[in-house]
């Protein structure tokens, strides 16, 4: 039998801990390593990136984002375009740009309108014509009445950038805990007018003056342990991965069904966006009245499961239940199971989109949870709790293409700095006051 290795014991202060080894913690952890603080990552999963941030399409894209999101997503598009230098590793970063298409032609008024956005915030984004989508990725059997393309955007592997976050923090002397949960953050003080001190870990006590909430899906419970609410829904995504094909197009595109990308090894992701699963929990019960406006309106594109986690979930608040009240027991791991239907579908329409890829097979099939906030924005506050505590999370299947420059907001806001984009629209507090709309939905 394979030992585990033996783990050293936990350093008993540092500056900055950060709860959740995703994209968003390890590039903050990255960008606190690089002012020359002394930084502990916990994860809970056997390795970083292990639930959204390996799991997504590698989409970095400022097409279609709220206008509220978009100065945040520029700055990232500008950070990607260094980052692997950076990082000092290959994130197989492609600038294809990133097209739209549409065979409505009712919708293209609404692209109209958002390449205005876009020009307002001095973006380059362009209305194609039928001819001209199809100019821009050969080999379609389709024929669109149009579509809105960002040349600037573009795609990297998520396979491997949150990897390289993380080596790149260790490099710098901070440290990464995989395999090891937090259970809960201490206070000095209280949480009205206090300040955090530490967390506790299943391996032990570390403190610090300032956690940073990076959790993902995960985020609302851990900041339910400091009577913080955060509204939080999961989104399951089902994605199929090609075997390679020859180049076909490095441009990122959606039509009204799927979303696909030819990565540098010439494997396309493949995900189906004309129907997405929820998967019902307690939780989502709990913030039901959140969501409810927007999964009426959108009714037809969202299934609702009542599966394995609701049945989890109820057993393990059952009176007697091994597991009542500790969700790490109930569910430790996100390992999202991929909706076979969904894959075929959507693999088949990918085919019918490029005949010449028929003879193509499937590699892989994964899922991930997205989570989503009620506005589709995420949460990145420095203000939402106690002195010291920060929230990075609800990226809502945007935080790979965001994650570079949530990280450097965070860093920022923990030195005290104001940040390069104005965090406003992103507060923890917009929801509890009610000071939210829904969400802006161009896809
Ligand atoms: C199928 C799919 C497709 C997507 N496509 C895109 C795309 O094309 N472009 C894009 O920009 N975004 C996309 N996304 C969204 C993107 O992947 C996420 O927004 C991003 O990865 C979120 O990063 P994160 O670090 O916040 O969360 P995560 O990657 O989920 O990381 C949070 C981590 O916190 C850990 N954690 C939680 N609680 C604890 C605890 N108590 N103790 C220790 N660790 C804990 C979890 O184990 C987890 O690893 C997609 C997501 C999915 C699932």
């Amino acid at each position: 039998m394979k030992k585990k290795p033996v783990r050293s014991a936990l350093p008993k202060r540092v500056d900055a801990i950060i709860i959740g080894g995703g994209l968003i913690g390890c590039s903050t952890a990255w960008y606190l390593a690089k002012q020359g603080l002394d930084v502990l990552v916990f994860e809970k999963c056997h390795t970083v990136g292990y639930e959204q941030s390996s799991r997504n399409w590698g989409f970095v894209r400022q097409l279609g984002r709220d206008p509220k999101e978009l100065p945040l997503m520029m700055l990232a598009n500008g950070i990607w375009q260094g980052l692997e230098k950076d990082l000092g590793a290959d994130l197989g970063w492609q600038q294809g740009g990133v097209l739209g298409m549409t065979d409505d032609s009712s919708i293209i008024p609404d692209f109209e309108q958002w390449c205005d956005v876009a020009r307002s915030f001095d973006l380059e984004c362009s209305l194609k014509t039928g001819e001209q989508v199809a100019e821009l990725i050969p080999g379609m059997a389709r024929q669109w009445a149009g579509g809105i393309f960002v040349p600037g955007d573009g795609n990297a592997d998520a396979d491997i950038t949150t990897a390289a976050f993380a080596r790149a923090v260790t490099n710098r002397g901070g440290r990464i805990e995989t395999d090891c949960a937090v259970l809960d953050i201490e206070l000095q003080g209280g949480v009205a007018g206090g300040s955090v001190c530490g967390v506790v870990s299943e391996h032990g006590t570390v403190s610090a003056p300032v956690v940073i909430v990076a959790a993902g899906a995960w985020a609302s419970r851990v900041l339910s342990w400091l009577d913080l609410d955060m509204p939080q829904m999961r989104i399951r995504g089902s994605v199929a991965r090609s075997m390679p094909v020859a180049p076909i197009t490095p441009v990122a595109a959606w039509t009204p069904s799927i979303g696909f990308v030819q990565r540098k090894d010439g494997c396309f992701n493949i995900g189906g966006l004309d129907i997405t699963d929820h998967d019902v929990s307690l939780e989502s019960l709990h913030y039901a009245r959140y969501f409810f406006k927007d999964l009426i309106k959108h009714h037809h594109k969202i299934r609702l499961q009542f599966g394995h986690p609701f049945l989890n979930d109820l057993i393990g608040r059952l009176p007697g239940s091994r597991a009542m009240g500790d969700p790490l027991r109930r569910a430790r791991i996100g390992n999202a199971m991929p909706n076979s239907r969904r894959i075929l579908k959507c693999f088949e329409d990918f085919h019918d989109l490029f005949p010449a890829t028929n003879e193509t097979a499937l590699k892989k099939a994964w899922a991930g949870h997205i989570d989503v906030t009620p506005d589709m924005l995420p949460v990145i506050d420095g203000q939402a709790g106690p002195r010291g505590l920060l929230v990075a999370a609800g990226f809502s299947g945007h935080g790979f293409g965001i994650g570079p420059a949530a990280g450097q907001m965070i860093a920022q806001l923990v030195h005290g700095e104001n940040p390069a984009v104005d965090l406003a629209a992103f507060s923890l507090a917009r929801f509890a006051s009610g000071n939210w709309q829904s969400a802006y939905n161009l896809i």
